[in-house]
């Protein structure tokens, strides 16, 4: 990457002697900067200058390197220098223009957007972004950097938009002999097990599919996390958006949550105009109620994860606690499917138990294998499911090389998710299964993000997130309602069933 800098800087006051002052010290101050911040091998210079009154300008460039980093050391030298000999100091600096010229693989096949001032250009496997006004802060904080990350990174998924993500079989139970062909949903409305509810997405259930969803719940915990050492947290409900920030989930799904907003206050005096128009006219002051909350201050538990990972931040993990597995089952998840959803298998609030594990490569790929097992008695032993692993990869990422995928050796980083088929979608071949849960490992990316650290060697993370709902419907839509074609497994955890409520 090419860089070329115009920079401006405002002193804090004429400099008595004007140019000349400077004509002694900045081309070495410059020349130190340069090699200084800019590594072996860089190549950079400064070019033509000029100082008027109190703005100095100048030209940075790097061959290969972050010109912006030479600027900052070059103030920094300055004001000690210019402070020393002239008790005058830098009052600010900015960058007027940030031209930066990087290879880019494949060209665009439309045109790239960014939110700050810049120009784009592409010719000859090469992108030419030019930064406009550029504050001390955006230099410090790297801005270009990322600008350029995400140049690369938008090119990059224009090429793989609409397709879908690297799937490959990793196992496949046998086929079972399934009569029922039945949305569960569907069948579960008509029995008034379940009613639609009251905000989008949302169901109640009633006493018998409630009783059932924690069937499913204490399964997974007994069967699963407890004989495994698992243990169990209770987090808060709330993501505030410093974790997702760290976690990537901000930039990744912001259209998918549902945001919490604040009272203004809770005073009542504060709030009596608004209660007395609904004491008035029996509906929502929606414009006075905008006026009196606050715009979002975090979002509606996601994943559990992140704040899984918020509460180790920081942390050393004593090494003999490894690998550290714990659960939470506590946070609720909120999501906004919109047009995505679907019966109880895709709704907007639903009922996930969260494992996370942190540990060595080793422990992590030894738990994986452990969890795989377990997983598999529970789905072939107890809900005597239809059930298949894949070794799923987004594109993109793919792509990127980040995560191997074809090489088996390769698959250590990355997800596999669990599907079931659902015998109301259609034909086994034919028809779409459902995720039901998936299992990851994510290597340092999260102990990185939130500074988690043991007391030697590499730390890894990962988790797996049990959907409730989704078990509960991967087994009725391939069991049907009716208990006594249940496999006697799942019977003898269900228990004593609540009754069938009837309604007149
Ligand atoms: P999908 O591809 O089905 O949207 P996802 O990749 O968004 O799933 P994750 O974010 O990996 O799912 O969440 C882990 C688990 O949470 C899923 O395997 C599933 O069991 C459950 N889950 C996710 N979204 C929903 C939803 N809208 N309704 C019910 N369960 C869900
Ligand atoms: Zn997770
Ligand atoms: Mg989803």
């Amino acid at each position: 990457m090419r860089g070329e800098l115009d920079a401006e800087l405002v002193l804090s006051q004429s400099l008595p002697g004007g140019r000349a002052t400077l004509e002694g010290v900045l081309p070495g101050l410059a020349e130190e900067a340069l090699a200084r911040s800019l590594g072996k091998g860089v190549v950079g210079r400064m070019g033509p200058w000029n100082l008027e009154g109190d703005r100095l300008t100048l030209t940075l460039t790097a061959e290969n390197g972050r010109a912006h980093q030479a600027l900052l050391a070059l103030t920094r030298r300055l004001k000690v220098e210019l402070g020393r000999t002239a008790k005058v100091g830098v009052r600010t600096v900015r960058a007027l223009r940030y031209r930066l010229t990087f290879d880019v693989p494949k060209a665009p096949t439309a045109p790239v957007s960014l939110p700050i001032p810049h120009q784009l250009r592409f010719g000859d496997g090469q992108a030419t972004l030019e930064l406009e006004g550029l504050d001390e802060e955006a230099l410090r904080d790297n801005w270009s950097d990322r600008a350029v990350t995400l140049v690369e990174d938008k090119v990059l998924r224009q090429h793989y938009q609409g397709k879908e993500q690297y799937w490959k079989l990793l196992s496949q139970s046998p086929a079972r002999n399934l009569t029922v062909t039945e949305d569960p949903t569907e069948a579960m409305l008509r029995r008034n097990w379940l009613r639609n509810g009251p905000t989008k997405g949302k169901w109640f259930l009633g006493p018998l599919p409630a009783h059932l969803l924690r069937t499913m719940e204490r399964i997974a915990i007994d069967e699963v996390l407890r004989p495994l050492g698992f243990e169990e947290v209770v987090q808060p409900h709330h993501d505030s958006f410093d974790i997702l920030l760290k976690t990537g989930h901000l930039e990744g799904v912001p259209g998918e949550f549902y945001y919490v907003a604040e009272p203004k206050s809770r005073d009542p005096a504060v709030w009596e105009r608004f209660t007395d128009l609904v004491k008035i006219t029996r509906k929502v002051p929606e414009a006075e109620l905008a006026n009196l909350v606050s715009g979002p201050v975090a979002v509606s538990c996601y994943a559990q994860c992140p704040t899984t990972y918020w509460w180790l931040s920081g942390r050393t993990i004593a090494q003999e606690m490894l690998p550290l597995k714990v659960f939470d089952r506590a946070a609720i998840s909120n999501r906004y499917e919109s047009g995505g959803r679907h019966g109880l298998e895709r709704v907007d609030e639903f009922h996930r138990i969260e494992p996370v594990y942190l540990g060595t490569p080793e422990q992590l790929l030894e738990l994986r294998e452990q969890l795989l097992a377990r997983y598999a008695h529970v789905f072939n032993d107890i809900l005597e499911l239809e059930w298949r692993t894949a070794w799923v990869t987004p594109f993109y990422m793919q792509q990127s090389g980040a995560i191997g995928v074809e090489d088996e050796t390769q698959r250590i980083k990355g997800t596999i998710d669990f599907e079931a088929y659902l015998p109301y979608r259609g034909t086994r071949e034919a028809s779409e299964w459902l995720e039901f849960q998936n299992l990851s490992i994510v290597g340092d990316k999260y102990p990185k993000a939130f500074t988690i650290k043991t007391q030697k060697g590499e730390l890894w993370s990962g988790c797996t997130g049990i959907g409730l709902e989704r078990w509960l419907i991967a087994f009725l839509a391939q069991r049907g309602l009716d208990p006594t074609a249940w496999p006697a497994g799942f019977r003898k955890y269900a228990g004593e069933l609540p009754r069938e409520i009837r309604f007149l």
